[in-house]
């Protein structure tokens, strides 16, 4: 059975399409804009189709805004009724609100199913983060969006969840701040909350990566 699940921080949210009341157009010649402000002749060769190049890279990179895009999330039944840790790392690229900046890095997930909840299909984790990692984000708040998306298609029948996030943030790395922009942000929910020796161990999953 597949659960189709609604995240309620995406209502409100501006789209850059279909609901956005900017058209391309506008947009465009806003980046026009700030393509003059910093020197630049829109009009030259090379930066004649940027504009259109910037929004059309746009519409991926903010796809996170738009609920049509959410990714589907299947869900199982727990029938061999496993309440292990189950773990899933891969990469995740972001833009941090401060800057309009990229930052990236990896993530390091885990939950605990519970014993007659359901379980999430593991290839679905990476798409979640995808998703919320395509707005202008905070790394806290990416951790939570991306457990908040999980938890409520599991409808929050689940025994804990852990993320840590590790992220370079190019808005201090490309302007040779002393701080290398390296961040490490985490969120444990239920019994990762409750019971440090399952932190331990997830972060010795971690270590082990
Ligand atoms: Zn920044």
């Amino acid at each position: 059975m597949e659960t189709f699940t609604s995240d309620p921080q995406d209502t409100g949210r501006p789209l850059i399409q279909q609901a956005s009341p900017v058209t391309d157009e506008q947009l465009q010649d806003a980046i026009r804009t700030v393509l003059k402000a910093i020197g630049e002749d829109p009009t030259r060769e090379g930066l004649v189709d940027t504009p259109d190049r910037i929004v059309r890279m746009w519409r991926e990179l903010f796809r996170g805004y738009d609920p049509t895009q959410k990714p589907k999330i299947t869900t199982f039944e727990n029938d061999a009724h496993n309440t292990e840790m189950v773990f899933d790392t891969g990469d995740f690229y972001s833009m941090c609100e401060h800057h309009c900046m990229p930052f990236f890095g990896q993530y390091y997930f885990a939950y605990i199913p519970q014993d007659d909840g359901r379980i999430l299909g593991i290839s679905k984790i990476a798409r979640v983060v995808g998703y919320c990692s395509a707005r202008l984000q905070l790394q806290e708040r990416l951790a939570h969006d991306i457990i908040e998306m999980l938890s409520d298609a599991l409808d929050n029948q689940v025994q804990g969840f852990a993320i840590v996030l590790k992220g370079m943030h190019t808005c201090k790395t490309m302007r040779g701040v002393k701080n290398k922009g390296n961040m490490c942000v985490s969120y444990f929910t239920g019994v990762f909350r409750t019971n440090p020796s399952l932190r331990e161990e997830f972060y010795h999953m971690i270590d082990m990566q």
